[in-house]
């Protein structure tokens, strides 16, 4: 039997998630975020789920190559353009749509020799200061590429430093769609301006933001960018992180757990030992405390997490013995709780899961 941990994609939750993005920002073309490895889902599972989005969106170009080799035929987006020269042939080879954020990439389409039309997606950096062209030297990277022949429709894009809290005291998503305006004024062509977190208040930015295609990640694995919870905004978990109870220790009081003895046990207790670790990607730094689900019941994680386990309280789980069901996060158990209790996000932890971890796909619709 191989080791019980395993983690399982959720194909119905994908397209529930996806139906929620069409139903925040109605009209909006939908580019599916499947960078990372489709935050740790992988592909596969991707390309199945998604299979009705407008276009998949990611970073990794040899990620595009084997969306195509695998039969995607719809637009694909790189969402951080090329790399050197040499990439522009993977564009024209495979028909990917690529970001431009910098005149290097400019010059690299403009010496470069295409079979057929490209698309684009021109960027603009509006705050966030991390990729994209000033909102002043916009227009005149907008010029350079319609001179340059293959290149068919140009998309005006820019992302959102803190979508996720909307009257940000630094930089609001107004404010930022605000300089895209400024920046775009003038310029013909489609826009591309949310992520998740834009999607999900679109409601309250009708009067100031639109898009003809937008860009959310994280909402369509059922998490969120921050804020309120999955729950709250009608999304589904797609991934199960689950594995089971391989040992149990009963301890005393004073007795310690684990590496480094950070836990003492303070009246006699039952531990549970669970088949997941840090090198499967789940984090070493979760402290006592963060939800875990044996049997179905919440309990806690106690005791320093290890590569290869990880050290439960069974206290109040009387049931509980070797082979019972652990959850560790999930249908039941959010990924963003236990992220919160790690101190990190749920892309993280989502996107580190290990390539250990067994995948395997449910579909409680049995679509097709
Ligand atoms: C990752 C990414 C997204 C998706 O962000 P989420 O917060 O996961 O929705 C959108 N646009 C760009 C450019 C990205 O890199």
């Amino acid at each position: 039997m191989p080791r019980p941990l395993s983690a399982t994609v959720h194909l119905d939750s994908m397209r529930h998630n996806l139906a929620r993005v069409r139903a925040c920002t109605p009209g909006a073309k939908v580019w599916g975020v499947v960078k990372a490895n489709a935050y740790g889902h992988g592909l596969e599972h991707a390309l199945r789920g998604f299979a009705d989005a407008d276009g998949l969106a990611l970073i990794e170009t040899e990620g595009a190559v084997r969306l195509r080799e695998l039969g995607w035929t719809r637009p694909l987006l790189l969402l951080e353009g090329i790399f050197e020269p040499a990439d522009t042939a993977l564009l024209d080879q495979y028909g990917l749509n690529s970001a431009v954020h910098c005149v290097e990439q400019i010059a690299m389409l403009e010496q470069a020799r295409f079979s057929r039309p490209i698309d684009v997606h021109l960027k603009m950096n509006t705050g966030m200061n991390r990729l994209g062209f000033r909102p002043d030297q916009f227009a005149h990277a907008w010029q350079r590429l319609r001179a340059i022949a293959a290149v068919r429709e140009i998309t005006l894009m820019t992302h959102f430093a803190n979508a996720d809290e909307l009257e940000h005291p630094r930089l609001s998503v107004r404010e930022q769609v605000r300089r895209f305006c400024a920046g775009a004024d003038g310029i013909d062509g489609p826009r591309s301006l949310s992520n998740s977190g834009g999607v999900l208040h679109q409601a309250e930015l009708a009067a100031d933001l639109s898009n003809d295609w937008v860009r959310p990640g994280i909402m369509l694995y059922g998490g969120t960018p921050g804020g309120n919870t999955a729950d709250h905004f009608g999304l589904r978990p797609t991934m199960t992180l689950a594995s089971e109870i391989i040992g149990i220790q009963e301890i005393g009081a004073g007795e310690t757990v684990g590496y480094g003895s950070r836990f003492e046990a303070t009246e006699p207790m039952r531990i549970g030992v669970v088949a997941c670790g840090y090198a499967d990607g789940y984090p070493r730094h979760a402290p006592h405390g963060t939800p875990v689900i044996v049997d179905g019941v919440r309990t806690r994680l106690v005791g320093r997490v290890s590569m290869d386990m990880m050290t439960v309280d069974l206290s109040g789980l009387a049931g509980a013995r070797v082979g019972s069901k652990v959850v560790l996060w999930g249908a039941g158990l959010p990924v963003d709780e236990v992220a919160d209790a790690a101190g990190t996000i749920g892309y993280e932890l989502m996107c580190a899961v290990a390539p250990r971890v067994r995948m395997m796909e449910a579909d409680l619709e049995n679509h097709g």
